[in-house]
């Protein structure tokens, strides 16, 4: 098998959308799915120095190694390719550009700002697509510091093939003199990007579809310079629910910090994202980790668009909840939901948080939700009569009515021995000796003692609450029903 190198090259620009995320799980997979022959890089490129937000590259590493993705070169792992920061290179790139310029394919350019817009505003009013290389400077100087180093453009037709959108073809308008080393004397993304992987040794370059206009310009470097194109991968757009432009910022997507921050968990995410744009030609939905790996493949990758769908990320979340709690059992499970209990829960033995997660856990989207899911487990609810009076089940039942019902209900559990068979029956007993339906008495006592808008099966509810903590809730509801008729 021959060798697999892949890189994710991000920006420290402080946000994680979620398409930053995919461009890192594509090509992890992809170098893993190689074994032995295969090797993942992550190199940060901070040469955009107007961008950099301190702490996002902390961030990058954070979110990555959250999310279960590990890289064989890159920063904290070194390597034998470093430095894995590009404004640790800078010399490498100047190196480079200066080569160009010796051999006529590159020039210092001396013409400022100004001139510059000058020549865009007038190419403009002509309507001619403005081009630098119409503009070329006849004489260029010595390269100085301070000056940028332009590259001299071959422009021609040019057919390449993209592994994800087929075979391409541009005309030679595209191509212009692009800057390969700034003012600031670092070097762009297009010029550092391709010295980069070459020195790399990356065999595959796997980003966002918006370089494909500039690819042209790539391949007259590529040429010139005399280095092998690697295989390109452009990965389609993510696009807003609606499917009608690319998602952003405000499109209702959090970015991933967010996502975690609400307890959505790694594996939904690994999945989710990496089935947003691939699939593996079957209907199925739920993939661990190594079964991506095995089964990732760049043939299958989508060239349109594909929607960013939160529900279905959520609801690929419960999913992940269910399948930790049955395949790796409650202890795994609760691991994962540390952050997340409401203060009150403390207050309670790891036992009990345990109790209560495993009746609860199968309605969980995000663990977010476990402090308004269980806080009455943990603390007495405020007792609210009105809940139980406008509840649609409960309705048409006087008050009076209901305190008896309650008052029923306190009598025969008080007898019952208190396990969720025995408490089962107790409840199925009280059906039949009130003739009233499941959905009006059980409601009725499942709000009494809980006042929250869902809780588990009713039997659970009441065991894990407690057989004393029950009865008390359902005497303190009744009574405050009670006073309400006085
Ligand atoms: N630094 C570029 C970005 O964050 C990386 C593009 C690439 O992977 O080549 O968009």
């Amino acid at each position: 098998m021959s060798k697999i190198v892949t890189r994710f090259a991000p920006s420290p620009t402080g946000y994680i959308h979620i398409g930053n995320v995919r461009s890192a799980i594509y090509p992890y997979l992809l170098a893993k799915q190689a074994g032995e022959n295969g090797k993942f890089i992550l190199r940060i490129e901070d040469t955009d120095q107007a961008r950099y937000v301190a702490g996002a590259t902390d961030l990058i590493l954070d979110t990555l190694k959250w999310l279960g993705i590990s890289w064989d070169e890159g920063p904290e792992a070194g390597g034998e390719n470093g430095p894995y920061f590009q404004t640790e290179r800078k010399s490498i790139y100047l190196d480079w550009a200066k080569k160009l310029i010796k051999q006529g394919k590159a020039y210092a350019d001396p013409t400022d700002p100004e001139t510059i817009e000058k020549y865009r505003k007038e190419d403009n009013e002509k309507k001619i697509p403005y081009l630098y290389r119409n503009h070329r400077p006849d004489n260029t100087p010595e390269w100085q510091e301070g000056m940028p180093i332009r590259f001299k453009a071959d422009p021609k037709p040019r057919d390449w093939h993209d592994e994800v959108m087929g075979d391409l073809h541009a005309g030679p308008e595209v191509q212009d003199d692009i800057i390969l080393i700034k003012k600031d004397g670092l070097p762009t993304y297009n010029f550092a990007h391709i010295i980069d992987d070459y020195l790399m040794g990356c065999t595959h370059v796997m980003r966002g579809v918006e370089y494909l206009p500039s690819t042209p310009n790539y391949l007259a470097l590529y040429e010139t310079l005399g280095i092998e194109m690697p295989k390109i991968v452009s990965l389609p757009h993510i696009l807003r629910p609606d499917g009608r432009k690319k998602l952003g910022k405000r499109d209702g997507a959090k970015s991933v910090t967010e996502y975690r921050e609400d307890g959505v968990l790694p594996e939904a995410m690994l999945n989710y994202l990496t089935c947003l744009g691939w699939n593996d030609g079957t209907e199925q939905e739920i993939y661990p980790k190594d079964e991506l790996i095995k089964k990732f493949s760049l043939d299958r990758i989508q060239n349109s668009g594909a929607r960013y769908d939160e529900t279905k990320l959520l609801w690929m979340n419960g999913q992940w909840i269910r399948k930790i709690f049955t395949e790796e059992g409650v202890d795994v499970l609760y691991q994962k939901t540390l952050d997340f209990w409401p203060e009150s829960a403390m207050n309670y033995k790891e036992e009990y948080r345990k109790e209560v997660l495993s009746i609860i856990y199968d309605r969980l989207k995000e663990l977010s939700e476990l402090p308004s899911m269980t806080s009455y487990f943990f603390e007495d609810p405020n007792i609210n009569p009105e809940m139980i009076l406008n509840n649609k089940f409960l309705k048409k039942l006087s008050e009076q009515e209901l305190a008896d019902l309650l008052k029923l209900s306190i009598e025969k559990l008080s007898d019952t021995e208190w396990t969720e068979d025995v408490i089962q029956d107790t409840l199925n007993q009280l059906l039949e000796q009130t003739g009233k339906k499941p959905a009006e008495l059980f409601s009725l006592i499942r709000i009494a003692v809980s006042f929250a808008p869902f809780s588990p099966a009713l039997n659970l509810t009441l065991k894990v609450l407690g057989k004393d903590r029950s009865l008390a809730r359902l005497n303190a509801t009744k009574n405050a029903l009670i006073n309400d008729l006085q």
